[in-house]
Formats: structure tokens, C-alpha cells, sequence
């Protein structure tokens, strides 16, 4: 099964994504843990080009299809060989995230984005994806917490809350594939809530 996490910045996908894979890997389930933009050597390149901070200029259409670009490296190097030997994916982010920051995010349009995506994967979508909701001020909490990591962490509240409305379209369009998560709790209780939906499809 490919289980992707989903989520504005700060809502945890990182932290919960890990921890949800270390107990399906202690339990002896065969899984394996990824993350887009990267997760294999190309794909790690191409995100180092996007989030360079010197790269102030690119435009919202060349970073679109750059996120493309390594997600069809991504999948057929790192996803797709995993799924045709059986084994889970984990994948921190994928085409909602795209669909989110892109589209609404930059103000390109859904639609569009998500046909640009649909040259890179051909069609695959995940089988489960979890979203992990917290308001905006908790994941811009979290965030400072963190401290910056790269050039979109200069984003504008703006932007994130076209983010947060373009997750909302990308839920109202897959309700069966993506669960909302409540991700206001302790770390542990947002791991355990997601591990049931996991369970449960991975048990289908
Ligand atoms: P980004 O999209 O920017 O990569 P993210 O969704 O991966 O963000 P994390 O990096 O996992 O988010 O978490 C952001 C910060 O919030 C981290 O410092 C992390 O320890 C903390 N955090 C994550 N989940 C929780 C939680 N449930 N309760 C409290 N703090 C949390
Ligand atoms: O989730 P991760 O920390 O790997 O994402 C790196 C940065 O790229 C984040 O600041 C995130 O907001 C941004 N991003 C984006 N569009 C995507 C995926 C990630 O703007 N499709
Ligand atoms: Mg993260």
C-alpha cells in the first residue's frame, strides 16, 4: 500500500510520518520510508535547487513542474519497485501537496496543476493519505519552534492559508483516499490515530 502524509508546514507530517514508520517496521511489517521533494539522489538534487534560498527568481510554473520532475524520479526509482514487491510505503508529502502549494498556494490553478502532475505519475494516486490538520496559528507556532530550514519559510500567512483552503479542495474531491487527522494532540496520540487508519488499510 502507498500511504502518503499530508499537511501545511508545521503540522507534523515529519515527526508523525517517522514514528508511524518505525512502529509498522518494529512490528515486522515490510515498509519503507520516503519523502518528496527527494528520497533518492535526483530527487534530493532537484530539491535542493527549489528550496535554495539564493533562488528568489523562480517562477511559479518552473518550481511546479521541478516538484513534477522529482516526483516521477521519485516514483519510478524509489515508489513503484517497492509496491510491486509488496512492500508499504510511507511517503512524507506527494501530488496534494502539489495540488495545495501550486495550485492555491502560487495561485496557478488546480486544475492545471494537477493535469502537469498526471504526466509525471500516470495516474497513481496513494492508497491512504493521511492529513494532519492543526489551525494555522499552532503550525506557525511549531514552525518557529523549529526555526527556518529554507526559502519557504519566508512565505506570508497569506500563502499558507491558500495552502490551508487548497488542502480543503483536495479533501472535498477524495473523501474516500485522504482521512483528516486531528494533529492538535501529543505526539504519541497523533501517531496512534493515524496507525489505526494505516491498520486498517493495510489489512484490506
Ligand atoms: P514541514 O512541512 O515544514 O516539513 P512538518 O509538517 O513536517 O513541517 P514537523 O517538522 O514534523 O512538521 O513538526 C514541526 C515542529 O512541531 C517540530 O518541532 C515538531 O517536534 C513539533 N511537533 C510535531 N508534532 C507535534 C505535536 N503533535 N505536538 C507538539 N509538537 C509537535
Ligand atoms: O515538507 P518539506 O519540509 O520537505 O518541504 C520543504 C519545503 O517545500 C516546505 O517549506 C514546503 O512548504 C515546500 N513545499 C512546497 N510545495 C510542495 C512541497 C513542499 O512549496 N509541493
Ligand atoms: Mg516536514
Amino acid at each position: 500500500r502507498f500511504i502518503t502524509f499530508e499537511g501545511n508546514d508545521g503540522s507534523g507530517k515529519t515527526t508523525i510520518s517517522q514514528r508511524v514508520y518505525e512502529t509498522l517496521r518494529a512490528r515486522g511489517i515490510s515498509v519503507i520510508y520516503t519523502r518528496e521533494p527527494g528520497g533518492i539522489a535526483i530527487a534530493e538534487q532537484i530539491r535542493t535547487i527549489i528550496l535554495d534560498p539564493r533562488n528568489t527568481e523562480m517562477d511559479a510554473r518552473t518550481e511546479a513542474l521541478l516538484y513534477a520532475a522529482s516526483r516521477r524520479q521519485h516514483l519510478v526509482e524509489k515508489v513503484l519497485p517497492a509496491l510491486e514487491n509488496g512492500t508499504h510505503v510511507i511517503c512524507d508529502r506527494f501530488i496534494d501537496s502539489s495540488l495545495a502549494y501550486q495550485g492555491n498556494g502560487r495561485q496557478i490553478g488546480m486544475e492545471e496543476v494537477y493535469a502537469m502532475n498526471l504526466f509525471a505519475t500516470q495516474g497513481l494516486l496513494p492508497d491512504l493519505t493521511l492529513f494532519l490538520d492543526v489551525g494555522l496559528e499552532e503550525s506557525m507556532k511549531r514552525m518557529e519552534g523549529r526555526g527556518a530550514k529554507d526559502r519557504l519559510d519566508q512565505e506570508s500567512a497569506a500563502f499558507h492559508q491558500r495552502v490551508r483552503e487548497g488542502y480543503d479542495q483536495v479533501k472535498a474531491l477524495y473523501p474516500q483516499r485522504v482521512h483528516v487527522i486531528d494533529a492538535h494532540g501529543s505526539i504519541e496520540e497523533v501517531t496512534d490515530a493515524c496507525l489505526d487508519e494505516i491498520e486498517r488499510v493495510i489489512a484490506e
